[in-house]
């Protein structure tokens, strides 16, 4: 399998750059002028196909004509009508494929050129008038690779010269009318002459809109990167880097509805740090900052599944959210927090343990209709302070008599 090669994106700058200068050179630097290639293709395939499909059908379907008018000579028109649609049907079924999709505008001059001989062909078969009508035929084919297929211009600059470098022998070797050279000559420079502006001004249209596309898509993906940046912002502590008071309330909230709706338990543990303000007064704030990242740390590998959260509530004091876990479920959480934390031995000096620890509270309910969050606070913030009151380092659980 051929593997795509990676083109790298063009910087926003050399877009502006390409959109303000709108000269006349149609041709991007590289990488934009690959990346635009392959815009090209993708976006105008289909009108390719189509006008190679347009092609290939016009030149049968003309064969009405060879039976209204030519039925003395029907089979060898038609032998020959066969013989030009082969190459266009080949051509169409070549510019559907993937792998011939980067060479679609090369396809399309050699289809212009294979029309173009079957045209002339047709014409020089039949006798006048029927012959200028078939004639006509090179119009469409000017106009299908131009106008419809949008060719490229500088493969419409090759289409044209083969277009008219074909049609030079039918129409001088053909025994006629100095006028009738004249008037063909004329109407074939014409076509071509008025399309090949168009066909510029067209490949130039596209450029253009291409260009603010991308800067479009650049602007939209850097407006998305800002937002991404600020929800990030406003749910995160700036200390810990764990979920802040804001990110608490409102997956609290999110988990309260999930839990409520599907009838299953949700626990709150309140984590307070004893003694901290001691430890600061022995270690300083700095040390204390230090301390509360680690415990923050040592929480977070403790929440896990999804729907979890642990959060700085605010100063030394955290939560934990579990949903879905009973008070049994919540208890076994609690009480690996708070031996963890004791056994990261951060010192204190100040605690009867000579290690930092911390006393947790915790509350579970299922919530219904009658209940809130606040009341979840209220009972993990009651439990907590029954565990400080109890000689701190341990892990509480709210009782209604509490
Ligand atoms: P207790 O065991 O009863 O919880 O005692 P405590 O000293 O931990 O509680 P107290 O509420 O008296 O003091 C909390 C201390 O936490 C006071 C404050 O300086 C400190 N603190 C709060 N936020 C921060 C912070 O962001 N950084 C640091 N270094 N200290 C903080
Ligand atoms: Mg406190
Ligand atoms: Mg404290």
């Amino acid at each position: 399998m051929t593997q795509a090669r990676e083109i790298p994106a063009a910087p926003p700058q050399q877009l502006e750059e390409q959109l303000q200068g709108r000269g006349w050179h149609l041709r991007f630097p590289e990488p934009l002028e690959s990346e635009f290639q392959r815009h090209y293709s993708e976006t105008y395939q289909q009108d390719t196909t189509l006008a190679m499909l347009f092609g290939l059908i016009a030149t049968l379907a003309c064969g009405v004509g060879d039976w209204l008018w030519l039925r003395d000579r029907f089979y060898a028109m038609w032998s020959v009508r066969v013989l030009a649609a082969l190459p266009l049907l080949i051509l169409y079924i070549l510019a559907q494929r993937q792998d011939y999709r980067s060479r679609l505008q090369e396809l399309l001059a050699i289809d212009a050129a294979c029309g173009c001989v079957g045209v002339e062909t047709f014409a020089a078969m039949a006798p006048p008038p029927i012959s200028h009508f078939y004639e006509g035929g090179i119009l469409l084919v000017i106009l299908l690779i131009f106008v419809l297929a949008r060719q490229q211009f500088r493969y419409g600059l090759i289409s044209a010269g083969l277009i008219a470098f074909i049609c030079q022998p039918f129409i001088l070797l053909e025994p006629s009318s100095l006028l009738s050279i004249y008037a063909r000559e004329l109407i074939l420079g014409l076509g071509l002459l008025l399309c090949l502006p168009g066909n510029f001004l067209i490949e130039r249209s596209i450029r253009q809109s291409y260009l603010q596309l991308r800067l479009l898509s650049l602007q939209n993906r850097e407006v998305e990167e800002a937002n991404r940046q600020l929800q990030y912002l406003t749910a995160i502590d700036g200390l810990t880097l764990i979920a802040n008071r804001r990110a608490l309330d409102s997956t609290l909230s999110t988990e309260w509805t999930r839990a409520q709706r599907k009838q299953l338990p949700l626990s709150l543990l309140m984590i307070d740090v004893d003694h901290f303000k001691r430890y600061n007064d022995a270690f300083g704030h700095p040390a204390g900052d230090s301390c509360l990242r680690n415990i923050a740390e040592a929480l977070r590998s403790h929440v896990r599944r999804p729907g979890d959260l642990a959060a700085r509530y605010g100063g030394e004091e955290f939560a934990v959210v579990l949903s879905g876990a009973n008070e049994n479920d919540a208890l076994l959480v609690a009480e690996n927090i708070r031996m963890e934390i004791l056994a990261l031995s951060i010192p204190h000096p100040e605690s009867s343990h000579g290690h930092v620890t911390v006393s947790i509270g915790c509350a579970s309910l299922i919530p219904d209709r009658n209940n809130s969050t606040e009341l979840l606070y209220e009972r993990a913030d009651q439990a907590l302070y029954r565990s400080k009151r109890s000689g701190r380092n341990r892990v509480m659980v709210w009782r209604p008599e509490l």
